[in-house]
Formats: structure tokens, C-alpha cells, sequence
């Protein structure tokens, strides 16, 4: 027996890695990612604002200008705190942090995978309660588990991924209202969905909101945001590693996002595009499209295992669902720019000719 294999934790011994595929020169419609780029005028001014960045300095640690733009870029209410993480998967670790032993998070079936690996990287317990046949919000069931675990956290994907769709906003409400827990409604698709729990967040004090950079064109910033009652945030704070968010990070996004119209004019692109690919999609005889809030479709196909190594023979990246329970032959797209697309629509219609 080797040492690491004795001295780790067993249940961490068991746990798949996140597994992510090999994508070099391929088209990666798997992770949705935004397929636009630094624009070529900016690029300039960008290295130049970079180059006075002080890299031999701690970053700024509350991260105060960072805090403006992003106040800016998504309309956040005075009234409100904000957290910063390094995406926002590091919040969803902030928040299981503040958990008790013996805590459970919950969330709904099939959504974000990240909950429940985070719930036992935590040593927390996890429950997850069914969505309905169309991926909607069980309401009772999911009332009815509240009530006999009682969980310290909820996560709610709004829209959800997988499925794409935005559950019903009354049913969240609900489980709001009528739970002790604290209830995180993850917007990471916020830019492409049309309706957000932002308003509501000075409404309860048991609810925070979750947004991320990733999906609008800055995966690779890594920079997520918790946004929260001053209160609840100051709280959460305490728990927060210092400098989390690097000075590259902050001087790149105090740059970049401050180019509001052209990432909303970039996410309107991806709105359009979703719309066509989902018709296109659907005209396919063999598959069927989900309608979607966010920037990527769920597709059922006939046999997912053979459409995706098809695609990744052909160059295109997607993700597979075909051994996941409740989305047997199931993959998912990201919706990118139109000529990513019209290749993934060109190997669709090749292979279902
Ligand atoms: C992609 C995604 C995230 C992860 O965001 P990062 O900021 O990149 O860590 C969080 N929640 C949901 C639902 C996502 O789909």
C-alpha cells in the first residue's frame, strides 16, 4: 500500500476526479464558454493598463475598485454587500465552510455537480431532491424533504444547469419562505436568462445570490461573486483566504469589464444564436431540443455514447450525458458564435443525414 493511500481520507480515496477532456484544437462546445475574445482595439490599452500592475505587492485585499465595476456591469443595488471569489465555485466552498458537522445541503436532480462534490470535499451530507419530468421544481416533494432534513443550505441553479431552464419563481419562493435554511440562488447564467432573484435579495435574509464572470467571456479570470445582506456578507467574509482575487485578475476584469455594452452586445449574439440552433436542432428528425434561459441546449438523442465520439472524431467538443440517470442519451451544447454552430449543425446533419 503506498503512503498517500493510507494517510488520505477514504472517502476522498473513492471520489472521481473532475474530469475535464483534452479540447486542443477543437471546437469546445462542452463547457459554455463565451467564443469572443479580447476585441482587437482594446488590446493595446489592455497591455498597457496590465503593465502597471504592482506584481510585487499583495493584491488590493477588499478588492474595492473591483467591487465598482462589477456594482456597474450588473446593476447591483446600493443596498447590498458583495463577495468576491475565485469563481464562484470557491463561494459555494465558502459556503459549506460555514456549516456545522452534521449539516446537509440540498439541492434539486439533475443540476450543478459541483453541490454535492463540495458537500462531501466538506465532510457535509447531501440530499437531492427530484425535478419533475420537465425539469421542473417538484414543489411538494422538494417542501416535504426540507422539512424532514431540515438542511443548512439550498442551492437553486436560476436558470439550472444541465437542463437549462429557469424553474418556476414561485415555487423558489417558497422554499424561501418556508425553509430555516440559507438558500443560494446560483445566477450563473443571469446574462442570458430573462428574469433574476437580484431585486429580491434585500427581501429575505435568508437568501444570497450567486454570479460568476465565466459564462460572459472571462472563464479564464476566475472571479465569482456572492451578493448578500451587509450582515450576512460580513459574516461570510471571515471565512474568505486572503488576497483570493490576484492582482492580474482585478486589474484585467477593472479593465475589461468596464465594456458594459459590448458584453451585454456579445450576450444579445449568443440570445440570437440560441434561438436559431434550437430551430435548426429541432428540424433534425432524430433529436430533440430543450428550450433553454441559458447559453447552451440539452439535446436528447437517440444514442448519445455514438453522437459524441462522432463529434470529438470530427473536432467538436461536447458533454455527454448518456450514463447519467435522468438524462439517459442526453448531451449538452453550449451556444457559441455562429460559425462554431453551423460546424457543430454541419456534423449533426452528416451524421444523421
Ligand atoms: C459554470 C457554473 C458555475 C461555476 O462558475 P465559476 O465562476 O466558473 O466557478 C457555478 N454555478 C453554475 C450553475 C454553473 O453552471
Amino acid at each position: 500500500m503506498s503512503f498517500i493511500t493510507q494517510w488520505l481520507r477514504s472517502d476522498i480515496q473513492e471520489i472521481q476526479a473532475y474530469h475535464v477532456p483534452k479540447s486542443k484544437n477543437m471546437i469546445k462546445l462542452d463547457a459554455m464558454e463565451s467564443p469572443f475574445l479580447v476585441p482587437e482595439d482594446l488590446i493595446e490599452p489592455y497591455l498597457a493598463y496590465l503593465a502597471e500592475a504592482e506584481l510585487n505587492r499583495y493584491p488590493d485585499a477588499g478588492a474595492q475598485e473591483l467591487q465598482q465595476t462589477l456594482r456597474d456591469l450588473m446593476d447591483i443595488p446600493e443596498g447590498l454587500d458583495i463577495l468576491l471569489g475565485n469563481g464562484s465555485d470557491e463561494l459555494i466552498q465558502l459556503l459549506a465552510l460555514a456549516c456545522d458537522t452534521g449539516d446537509t445541503i440540498l439541492s434539486v436532480e439533475p443540476s450543478f455537480v459541483m453541490y454535492e462534490m463540495i458537500a462531501k470535499f466538506t465532510r457535509l451530507n447531501y440530499q437531492g431532491v427530484m425535478l419533475d419530468e420537465n425539469f421542473e421544481i417538484d414543489l411538494d416533494a422538494t417542501l416535504a424533504t426540507i422539512k424532514k432534513i431540515q438542511p443548512k443550505l439550498i442551492f437553486i441553479s436560476y436558470p439550472n444547469n444541465p437542463t437549462g431552464n429557469a424553474f418556476d419563481r414561485e415555487a423558489i419562493k417558497r422554499i424561501i419562505e418556508t425553509s430555516d435554511a440559507l438558500v443560494v440562488v446560483d445566477e450563473a447564467y443571469y446574462a442570458y436568462a430573462q428574469d433574476s432573484f437580484l431585486e429580491e435579495v434585500s427581501n429575505y435574509s435568508n437568501m444570497v445570490l450567486l454570479r460568476t464572470v465565466s459564462k460572459i467571456g472571462f472563464a479564464g479570470l476566475r472571479l465569482g461573486l456572492l451578493i448578500g445582506n451587509p450582515e450576512t456578507v460580513a459574516h461570510l467574509d471571515k471565512l474568505r483566504l486572503p488576497y483570493n482575487i490576484n492582482t492580474l485578475t482585478q486589474a484585467s476584469a477593472n479593465f475589461l469589464l468596464k465594456e458594459k455594452d459590448r458584453i451585454v452586445a456579445n450576450a444579445q449574439v449568443i440570445i440570437e444564436e440560441r434561438s436559431r440552433l434550437f430551430n435548426e436542432l429541432d428540424a433534425i428528425q432524430a433529436l430533440t431540443a430543450y428550450p433553454s434561459d441559458a447559453n447552451f441546449l440539452l439535446v436528447k438523442t437517440p444514442d448519445a455514447n455514438a453522437l459524441f465520439e462522432f463529434l470529438k472524431d470530427n473536432g467538436v467538443l461536447i458533454k455527454n450525458f448518456a450514463s447519467h440517470p435522468q438524462l439517459t442519451n442526453c448531451v449538452r451544447v453550449t451556444v457559441s458564435n455562429a460559425s462554431e454552430n453551423n460546424a457543430l449543425l454541419q456534423q449533426l446533419k452528416s451524421f444523421y443525414g
